[in-house]
């Protein structure tokens, strides 16, 4: 029986020769991203601009700032994260992942998250959120809001939505409710663990 890092690696060979969309044409690189097959936080952003080839973050810049600070903010263990993309290839800072790319992107992600069977999914900007939770409410309103995720059966996964690192780099005034939203984050991770505790 392969273990959850076999498994993951196995995701991660598929991702690199996949050609299931458009994307794959300038594909520099995947994410890099350390995976951490236990972690009780995931966090799954649209990269902008790239993944950072430090970092792994699949955003870089101010952006890739920001959600270093977030992350910081959360205080989380790195061996308790996940960092992931909506999309494995880098789309251009000058145009969005279609529909078309993000539908034949995503059973990667679903994927991922059926192995690691984190606790919480950050996720951060409109095109993650609608694709997780299925939704076209604004962000202005979910944002910092607590969803269940739907067709996960064997564990509650809570899905909360927060705006995009570059939204917020780009409009400070939304700092404050992001950073709230991040509390609610760590609020959600001491819940579901002592729910662990006594299962
Ligand atoms: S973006 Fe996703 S679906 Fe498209 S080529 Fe890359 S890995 Fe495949």
């Amino acid at each position: 029986m392969p273990t959850r890092r076999e498994k993951l690696k196995l995701i991660d060979k598929n991702i690199k020769a996949c050609t299931k969309c458009s994307l794959c044409e300038n594909r520099r690189n995947t994410i890099l991203n350390e995976h951490f097959p236990r972690a009780r936080l995931m966090i799954v952003a649209e990269p902008q601009g790239g993944f950072d080839k430090h970092s792994g973050f699949p955003l870089t810049g101010k952006g890739g700032k920001m959600l270093a600070r977030m992350i910081n903010a959360l205080g989380v263990r790195r061996e308790d994260l996940f960092i992931e993309s909506i999309t494995k290839c880098n789309v251009s800072r000058f145009r969005a992942a279609s529909q078309k790319e993000l539908q034949a992107c995503f059973p990667y992600l679903c994927q991922q998250i059926h192995i690691v069977k984190p606790h919480v999914i950050l996720s951060m900007g409109t095109v993650s959120t609608e694709m997780l939770l299925d939704t076209k409410e604004p962000m202005s309103r979910i944002h910092g809001r607590v969803f269940k995720l739907k067709d996960y059966e064997y564990k509650d996964i809570w899905v909360i939505p927060t705006y995009h690192p570059d939204f917020i780099f780009r409009t400070p005034q939304k700092k404050d409710e992001a950073w709230d939203d991040l509390s609610v984050v760590r609020k959600q991770l001491r819940i579901a663990s002592e729910k662990a505790l006594t299962e």
